[in-house]
């Protein structure tokens, strides 16, 4: 079967041309994924009746199920749970700001990276998205509010440099003119930390913005909440870094999860402001959200603001960031989570 959704641009003519049609047919299939965003093949009335069964016999047209969708009253965040084909459950955030509305896709069922604070990892990683399972979150949500979204955050469920090729040819074609169009620099990919996904992207020379989950001044408190660490050195990711940097001329972003007692201190503000000196960067810092798994507790709003001041007191350019429908708030991962409990007690009983 051919995931035609997964297709850039060229490979898709190919394609169509390959099952005899002509190539401008191609043309008007990448419009009706990308651009009207349709749900179903059936919905693509300007190509003919026989050209629509090939495609529903040959490929595959993703399509996600909304199972859940939790509104915040605080400010209009939504989070959905979407079903894919197979039954696997993904969660996506839509986030209104004022300067546009934003998405946080997933880009991984469950994710083996093993962060002690985060809830998206407890049960491992059960199997990566296709570049269509992570843009039909964004279309998805699209089509359920009117809205349009104009910028997106990888950011949610899974490392995408763990699902490196999907995630790279998902942003080609969400950016293609003739899709999507949407702009590069309104896509942020956030990494814990893989080293050398990072100095391949940075040779892709694209104009995403690249966040590095840090979360630690030193290799050693690194070390205690993330795993990761132990393949590459704090160093070697802050390197990378400025690998990017030097590679796409793009500010790199760092986030810092206030962890009380463990990475909040005075001390560590200055040491991460020795850590990060000197380089185009922006951190943002967000009070952990607890887990019930862990023992992890948030920082006091005068600890997080102690911090920030710190660390502006060094130069660093820093924002406490606003926390999102902070009244519908699981932390990452949480929502599906509580979807499969509730399944795998349905199944049992
Ligand atoms: N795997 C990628 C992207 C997914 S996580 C990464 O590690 O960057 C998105 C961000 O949320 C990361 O910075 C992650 O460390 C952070 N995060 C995860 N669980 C959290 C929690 N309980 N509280 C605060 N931040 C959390």
């Amino acid at each position: 079967m051919v995931d035609i959704k997964s297709m850039e641009y060229y490979d898709l003519i190919k394609y169509v041309t390959e099952i005899g049609e002509k190539s401008f047919r191609g043309k008007q299939l990448f419009q009706w994924m990308h651009v009207h965003k349709v749900a179903s093949i059936d919905e693509m009335t300007n190509l003919s009746k026989d050209m629509r069964q090939k495609l529903s016999v040959n490929c595959i047209f993703t399509a996600l199920d909304q199972v859940d969708c939790q509104i915040s009253k605080e400010d209009g965040t939504r989070k959905y749970l979407f079903a894919l084909e197979d039954g696997n459950v993904v969660e996506s955030v839509l986030m209104r700001y004022k300067h546009g509305n934003s998405v946080c896709v997933s880009s991984q069922v469950g994710c083996r990276m093993g962060c002690r604070f985060c809830a998206s990892t407890l049960d491992g990683l059960e199997r990566n998205l296709t570049p269509a399972e992570i843009m039909d979150q964004i279309y998805a949500i699209e089509r359920d509010t009117g809205e349009k979204v104009s910028n997106v955050v990888v950011m949610g469920t899974g490392e995408p440099m763990d699902n490196y090729d999907n995630i790279l040819t998902f942003i080609k074609i969400i950016c293609d003119e003739r899709g999507a169009n949407f702009s590069q620099r309104n896509i942020t990919v956030s990494t814990c930390g893989i080293v050398p996904k990072i100095k391949e992207l940075a040779e892709e020379k694209l104009q995403i913005t690249l966040a590095l989950s840090l979360h630690a001044p030193n290799q050693q408190k690194r070390l205690e909440l993330m795993p990761i660490a132990n393949k590459y050195d704090i160093h070697e990711a802050i390197d990378a870094c400025k690998y990017y940097f030097d590679k796409t001329g793009r500010r790199i972003t760092f986030e810092y999860s206030l962890v009380a007692g463990v990475n909040d201190s005075d001390e560590d503000a200055m040491e991460l402001s020795n850590l990060i000196k000197g380089i185009n960067c922006h951190v943002n810092l967000i009070p952990v959200n607890p887990i019930k798994e862990r023992d992890y507790v948030q920082s006091s709003n005068e600890a997080v603001l102690a911090f920030k001041n710190k660390l502006e007191k060094y130069g660093i350019n820093v924002t406490i960031r606003r926390e999102m429908g902070r009244d519908i708030d699981g932390a990452c991962g949480q929502l599906r989570r509580k979807h499969i409990s509730k399944e795998q007690k349905g199944r049992t009983s």
